[in-house]
């Protein structure tokens, strides 16, 4: 598989004025991302874990589901950003 080219977004972790985060894919062909000004970096479900932290809002339904499930939606969520960065 190709690696795809590294995107850049505004961070969805802080006031960030420029592209600050990176998405990525690593040796292992999983996506990641990273911010620049610090909010830290990880995976798919790193990136959910900080986004739901942010978002008290998120309704709190099967947080018993199984972590495939989490990672199912970390995935969606995190693709959502990604498209979003390739708009930039
Ligand atoms: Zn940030």
């Amino acid at each position: 598989m190709a690696t795809a080219p590294k995107k850049s977004a505004r961070c969805p972790f802080h006031e960030d004025s420029s592209a600050s985060f990176s998405l990525y894919v690593g040796d292992d062909g999983e996506e990641r991302w990273k911010c620049f000004a610090g909010c830290g970096q990880g995976d798919a479900i790193d990136f959910l874990a900080k986004h739901r932290g942010l978002n008290n809002a998120t309704p709190a339904g099967n947080t018993s589901a199984s972590p495939m499930s989490a990672a199912t939606r970390a995935a969606v969520e995190f693709q959502s950003v990604s498209i979003r960065a390739t708009a930039v």
